[in-house]
């Protein structure tokens, strides 16, 4: 039973088959450069070496049509017609406050979407042409939508609310929506399996740290608060948005620079965070390596990114009051002993101790890499949302 997952963006198209049956990858790859010269996919059937497809994509169904062309390939497909696909799981960023769940969708479920444009205008209208494509090119194949703000459906309103006045609200739906949450909500479920308990009785908090990044505080299975807001602009410092800053520094800069809307949307989206203290880059290796040779202001925005991420962990230990496991994932969270431990430095208080010597090994696998049975366990799961949609996508459309 293969499940096709796609996740657009506004020039990409990422997909995986995965046979669920065995829960295990058939084919993957990633449609790059649609709408723009020099479009190609990169892909890659498990067991045969990778091909890349140098065609003309106008479009996002031009670009599905030759990701389907190449999964029935003779030669370097992974299933013989399209009938061997049961069904398509999409990704889609921003569900607003209709979407607790993901969805089959129908022509109901696109007016929804639609109407969630205005919430997530970078975002929401890929994922929408991927949709739209599906369904001219499989209109048979069921299709399920699994959005990243679900899974934050469950906070409460006096987490969700902002101390604005309430009309914008009633208005405009401002509130924090949160994002990530197909990823939070994987690791937590792992996270639980990897501790041997049941996900209803513990309490995690989930650190997803990659070149967008997000903490969740999540009660007995459910999120009851996270970093990231009404945007993904919200919460920790990234790659290059700022995350939490003062609103008044905004007006201040756009008159001070003579900045537009556009112009200053910009700077806090693409010129800020990790890149915009370090001056040098977004990439977490690239700064690692060069505060190691000395570069302080990389080292700053190191030591900037840590201290944000342990703020969370503190808060929302607070909230949790009983905290049982804290979990890394995503790039940076994988990947970086030493990003790890500098978040973790100095939370005995709360009784987080990392293991120095069995954080230092690990790097894109599952671990436990806190020192004792006494304190909190620290966890390593990398994150796999793909599985996490398939999942979602077979559930629905078995019902
Ligand atoms: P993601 O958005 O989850 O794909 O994460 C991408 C980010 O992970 C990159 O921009 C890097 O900053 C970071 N990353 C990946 N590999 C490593 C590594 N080995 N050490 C430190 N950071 C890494």
């Amino acid at each position: 039973m293969n499940v096709l997952v796609i996740n657009c963006g506004s020039s990409s198209l990422k997909y995986q088959l995965i046979d669920m049956t065995n829960e295990e990858v058939r084919a993957k790859g990633l449609a790059e450069r649609i709408g723009i010269e020099g479009s190609r996919i990169k892909h890659t059937t498990i067991g045969k070496e990778q091909v890349i497809i140098e065609e003309p994509m106008k479009d996002h169904k031009k670009a599905l049509e030759l990701v389907l062309k190449a999964l029935v390939d003779e030669n370097y497909g992974a299933i013989k017609s399209m009938d061997d696909i049961y069904a398509v799981g999409h990704r889609v960023v921003h569900g607003g406050e209709e979407f607790a769940s993901s969805t089959i969708i129908d022509d109901k479920v696109m007016e929804a979407l639609n109407a969630c444009i205005e919430l997530a205008p970078l975002h929401n209208p890929p994922n929408i042409m991927g949709i739209e494509a599906c369904k001219e090119l499989m209109p048979n194949t069921p299709m399920v939508a699994v959005f990243d703000t679900a899974f934050h459906q469950t906070i409460p309103p006096e987490n969700y609310m902002y101390p604005l006045p309430y009309e914008y609200y009633d208005k405009y739906k401002i509130r924090k929506y949160g994002f990530h949450g197909t990823s939070h909500k994987y690791v937590s479920l792992r996270a639980a399996e990897i501790l041997g308990k049941p996900i209803e009785e513990i309490n995690i908090i989930t650190c997803h740290l990659g070149n967008g990044a997000s903490v969740c505080a999540i009660q007995g299975g459910k999120s009851i608060d996270t970093s990231m807001g009404f945007t993904p602009l919200e919460g920790l410092a990234m790659g290059t948005r700022c995350g939490d800053i003062d609103p008044a520094i905004i007006p201040f800069l756009m008159e001070k620079e003579g900045l537009s809307f556009d112009e200053i949307n910009n700077v806090l989206n693409k010129k800020s965070g990790v890149l915009g203290i370090s001056g040098l880059s977004s990439d977490f290796r690239d700064l690692e390596e060069a505060a190691e040779n000395g570069n302080e202001r990389a080292l700053l925005a190191l030591k900037v990114f840590c201290n944000r991420v342990k703020e969370y962990i503190g808060a929302y230990s607070a909230l949790l009051c009983n905290v049982d496991a804290v979990v890394f994932t995503a790039g940076i969270g994988e990947n970086s002993p030493t990003v790890r431990y500098h978040i973790c430095e100095g939370l005995d208080c709360i009784n987080i101790k990392l293991d120095p010597e069995l954080n230092s090994k690990v790097r894109g696998e599952e671990a436990i890499v806190s020192k004792d049975l006494t304190s909190v366990p620290v966890l390593v799961v990398p994150t796999n949302e793909e599985l996490m949609i398939a999942r979602d996508t077979v559930e629905l459309v078995k019902k």
